[in-house]
């Protein structure tokens, strides 16, 4: 009896952890040869956290990142239109964690080694496709086992054999350029930040504690609308680029509590990353093969949504597992429960967000933001962030009282 999974990332290590929790032999293949930890800041949600803590990662959590605080937008001067708690601070009983995507991946990777034994990781061996008898196609060998789970990411090897001809992910027309600078942390140094309007804005949050020095790990991500929504623009999350090709666009983005154009010029490495997605699949399951994470529902990196999503993925099909045993009817249990909720999720993130605020303010101001408080009230401000509170589902208190997904 073994469990198949391509791909290393953050869904298929937080998969592996739980089926050694449960005692189900498994197996991940991952593409590269080592794993390096790549990638930039990202927010992990209380309900994904809430999970990684019943997977015995809390303290190794709270030493490498940061419990966000609150979260704020603002005007492109660095006026405050409306900022609210996040985590235990807005009531959950489980932080929001701001940190480095890589060093998620590493405490995953580490937990696992330590826990299971480095042969259930096998590196430096691509999936290329399945059979949905239980197949997983390596190159030119195959492995066989109960199922293959395609863990794979945005660019899914088992995705692209279970929707052929789906082509290459669809571009928003928006591109992000996302860096790490050394900087001192701002507001209550906790704070996760936006400024700026619908065509050109920046997101900036510490990962990490500040220094003996006073400056913090300060992740950003400036992002502007280049082209319509449609095309394709090749995605590639390790492309860099010069910060002079970036830092211009924000060049009198100077506030009393952030300088955006010195954060930008103070990355160590600028990557650039077009904002794109998939369109939500109809099914993921076939007989013993299914789909998880990225793989599954690529939505835009907006939102907080990715890691956090495809831990859930790897809670719910564990427990699925646990419950059917490595069957097909595990991962249609599976699939009946994730689907809508991530569908719901990439369509979302499709269409406006709490951030619309800052478009409307802008309109509405006509860009003189010191007459914000007379043409958007803060009344308005508040009316508009609980609509999109309500939107998003779970209520606080309902979230508070489930247990974890295994019990
Ligand atoms: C290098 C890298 C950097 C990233 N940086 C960011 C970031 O800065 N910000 C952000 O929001 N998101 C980032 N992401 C995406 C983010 O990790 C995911 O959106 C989210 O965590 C969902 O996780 P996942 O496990 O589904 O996918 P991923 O974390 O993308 O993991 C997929 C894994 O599958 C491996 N893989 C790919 N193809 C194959 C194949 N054919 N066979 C076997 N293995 C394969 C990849 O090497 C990777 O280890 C990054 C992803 C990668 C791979």
């Amino acid at each position: 009896m073994t469990v198949l999974i391509a791909g290393a990332g953050i869904g298929g290590l937080a998969l592996g952890l739980t089926l050694h929790e449960i005692g189900v032999p498994f197996r991940i293949h991952e593409r590269v040869r080592a794993l390096r930890p790549l990638g930039v800041g990202i927010n992990v949600q209380p309900d994904a956290v809430r999970e990684l803590w019943a997977m015995g990662l809390r303290d190794a959590l709270e030493a490498a990142s940061v419990r966000t605080r609150d979260y704020g937008f603002h005007t492109r001067t660095g006026r405050e239109i409306w900022t609210e708690p996040r985590g235990t601070w807005a009531g959950y009983a489980h932080p929001q964690y701001s940190i480095h995507r890589g060093r998620l991946q590493m405490i995953l990777h580490d937990a696992l080694i330590d826990r299971a034994g480095r042969d259930v990781l096998a590196t430096g061996a691509p999936a290329t496709g399945f059979d949905p008898d239980g197949t997983l196609h390596l190159g030119d060998r195959t492995a066989t086992g109960d199922l293959v789970i395609g863990a794979d990411g945005l660019h899914s090897a088992i995705r692209a054999r279970m929707a052929p001809g789906e082509g290459a992910p669809v571009w928003s027309g928006r591109v992000l350029w996302r860096g790490t600078t050394q900087a001192p942390p701002f507001r209550t140094g906790a704070s996760m930040v936006m400024a700026g309007n619908d065509d050109i804005r920046i997101v900036a949050y510490p990962i990490t504690p500040p220094g003996a020095g006073g400056a913090a790990t300060i992740n950003w991500i400036a992002e502007r609308t280049l082209g319509p929504m449609g095309g394709t623009r090749e995605a590639d999350w390790t492309r860099a680029v010069d910060p002079e090709d970036v830092a211009p666009h924000f060049e009198d983005w100077r506030f009393d509590w952030l300088d955006v154009p010195a954060l930008i010029r103070g990355a160590a490495e600028v990557l650039e990353y077009p904002m794109v997605d998939r369109a939500p699949l109809a099914r993921w399951t076939r007989g013993r093969a299914t789909l998880l994470g990225d793989a599954a529902h690529p939505t835009y990196p907006v939102g907080s949504n990715g890691s956090a999503q495809a831990i859930l993925d790897a809670r719910v099909l564990g427990r699925c597992i646990r419950d059917h045993g490595p069957t097909p009817e595990a991962l249609e249990a599976y699939e009946a429960i994730r689907r809508p909720r991530t569908t719901a999720i990439q369509r979302a993130n499709r269409g406006r967000g709490p951030d619309a605020i800052m478009q409307m303010v802008e309109d509405r101001t006509g860009g003189d933001f010191d007459r914000m408080d007379e043409l958007v009230p803060l009344r308005e401000r508040a009316v508009h962030a609980e609509r999109y509170k309500a939107l998003a589902g779970t209520s606080i208190a309902a979230l508070n009282a489930e247990p974890p997904i295994l019990g």
